[in-house]
């Protein structure tokens, strides 16, 4: 294994740094299929955990919002989506 970042103990990776660390040590193509597909799906999870505007639509009734991975419907409570899991930012601007 090779790990080329410089992270200072107790290596509190954010999931962008996690996401890097798992591509840059990826299993060659071909091999170790089974942990290959582990890690995906650690990446996919992670990228779940980061959140993700969602779209806004106006309507004769008001704002309307879906996701935007998955463009499922979402409510203002929702502070993931439904549908796909993805965390939604809520935040202004
Ligand atoms: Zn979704």
């Amino acid at each position: 294994m090779k790990w080329e970042y410089k992270v200072s103990e107790p290596y509190n990776l954010t999931n962008e740094e996690a996401i890097n660390a798992i591509e840059k040590n990826m299993p060659l193509a071909g091999t170790y299929t089974v942990l290959t597909e582990a890690l995906h799906m650690a990446i996919k999870a992670l990228r779940k955990q980061e959140p993700v505007k969602p779209t806004t639509e106006r309507t004769r009734y008001g704002e309307a919002y879906d996701c935007n991975v998955c463009n499922c419907g979402l409510e203002p409570y929702n502070n993931y989506c439904p549908n796909c899991g993805q965390r939604i930012d809520w935040t202004e601007g």
